[in-house]
């Protein structure tokens, strides 16, 4: 961690101060206020009106009881989150994750990156993020409906196209969207296609959504492959997870000539030097729902399933964390650097702890982060809302196509950022930076 520049310093106090115990978005905000190191000095105006201050301070935060029966006629209670953190560029924007893991700094720091990523993506939409501790798994879909039916009696006064619109995030995919907008559209007598994304393609929804981040992460990084002359082909890859965002990306490497050789999930990885089969991979982890060692028991001898341990030991040119925050430390950056990678960028939000970033930025390893490589999701989320916005439906290819546009630009303006603030090749500070930049300047123009 670099230190923050003296007029940083009371502003990361004040934010350890008012948010203890935190850890997460304490994180989340350091290696921002670190990025604007240079931006400070070139731009005192966003100092002298606390633009900074006010960027780490939520608009609005709304904590809320879940109470919900299970199959057995049990009844349970959940928190329920929505952070409502910046609606300099448009409404708030941003998924819904379902997480035992899942508490107020867990949000913030999701809400966080979201406000810099949804600038990034030059689309208009401010930052936000929701979710509960509600796990999932092993539950019904039953109980699922009912508590996404539940969830949302309370959020659905907060919502709207023009206020805020969440989307999916861990533990949440299509079903529960479904869920969630019948029950929006049930209490409200409203069809509000624009007031959530990751719908149904038959029901408001946009084609390419579930691929998006997946695909967006390997459009970035091939771009930075591009940028010095090289491609995907022939390189082995990691995809860490096996969520929506890592099956899609291993869909999108394999089109561009790579090889995904191991995957994840919370029991253990494997490793499949033939690559990944993604339709026996996809009916395992999106149908059945199941466990990763069950590709090993069905894909064939040549396949080892690794009880625990860690995926970053396997060797490889190109990694790309999908699963979740802080799943890539420091100690699993030094092996992946000593076993040669070259690349690695964030599908997942936040996966690299700072230490693992410092080691990947140090050994000169092309290190992007999420809030720029993992952007395609959100960015199609936009992309629905345009849809819904003009009643049309657009194709898959269409939708792909402004998808890949989108992921280029970002990749070409987090460089040139990086240039003008004499940190060439810095994706971190590059992203960073333009991000804060767009939102601060929205917030210096609409005033206190
Ligand atoms: N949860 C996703 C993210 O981390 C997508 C959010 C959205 O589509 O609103 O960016």
């Amino acid at each position: 961690m670099k230190p923050l520049h003296p007029a940083l310093e009371p502003v990361y106090a004040d934010v350890l101060r008012r948010n203890a115990g935190e850890i997460e978005f304490h994180q989340a905000v350091y290696e921002v206020l670190e990025s604007l190191n240079p931006v400070v000095d070139k731009r005192p105006e966003y100092v002298d009106a606390s633009i900074i201050e006010r960027i780490c301070e939520p608009e609005r935060q709304i904590i809320f009881r879940v109470p919900w029966t299970d199959d057995a006629g049990r009844v349970h209670i959940n928190r329920g989150f929505r952070v409502e953190f910046n609606s300099a560029l448009g409404p708030y924007k941003g998924g819904l994750r379902f997480h035992p893991s899942v508490y107020l700094g867990i949000v913030k720091f999701l809400g966080f990156e979201q406000i810099f990523k949804n600038a990034l993506t030059g689309m208009p939409i401010g930052g936000g993020k929701g979710g509960s501790d509600f796990d999932p798994k092993g539950r019904s879909d039953a109980e699922i409906m009912r508590f996404c039916q539940s969830f949302m009696t309370e959020l659905y006064r907060h919502l709207g196209e023009y206020t805020d619109v969440p989307a999916g995030d861990i533990g949440v995919g299509g079903r529960e969207i479904g869920y969630l907008f019948g029950q929006y559209k049930r209490i409200t007598n409203r069809y509000e296609s624009g007031v959530l994304t990751g719908k149904g393609f038959s029901w408001g929804g946009s084609q390419a959504r579930t691929e998006a981040t997946g695909y967006g992460t390997v459009f970035f990084a091939r771009e930075m492959l591009a940028a010095k002359g090289e491609n995907f082909d022939g390189k082995k890859v990691t995809v860490s997870g096996s969520g929506n965002v890592a099956l899609y990306a291993v869909q999108k490497v394999h089109q561009l000539g790579g090889t995904v050789v191991a995957m994840s999930d919370s029991s253990g990885y494997v490793i499949d030097e033939q690559g990944i089969d993604l339709d026996l991979m996809r009916e395992i982890k999106e149908v059945q729902r199941g466990r990763i060692s069950e590709y090993a028991d069905k894909r064939g001898a040549h396949v080892k399933f690794v009880q625990g341990g860690s995926i970053w030991d396997v060797p490889v040119d190109v990694a790309l964390p999908c699963a979740t925050q802080n799943e890539l430390d420091e100690k699993a950056a030094r092996a992946l650097v000593s076993n040669g990678v070259k690349l690695v960028a964030e599908g997942a939000n936040m996966p690299s702890t700072p230490g693992a970033v410092a080691v990947f930025q140090g050994a000169g390893v092309l290190f992007a982060p999420g809030k720029a490589a993992n952007a395609g999701g959100v960015a199609t989320s936009a992309l629905e809302m345009q849809q819904n916005a003009s009643r049309d439906k657009w194709s898959f290819s269409h939708t792909e196509e402004r998808l890949d546009a989108i992921m280029t630009g970002i990749h070409a303006r987090t460089l040139a950022t990086a240039d003008a603030y004499d940190v060439p090749g810095d994706y971190v500070a590059g992203a960073n930076i333009a991000g804060f930049t767009q939102v601060a300047d929205a917030m210096l123009a609409m005033g206190v």
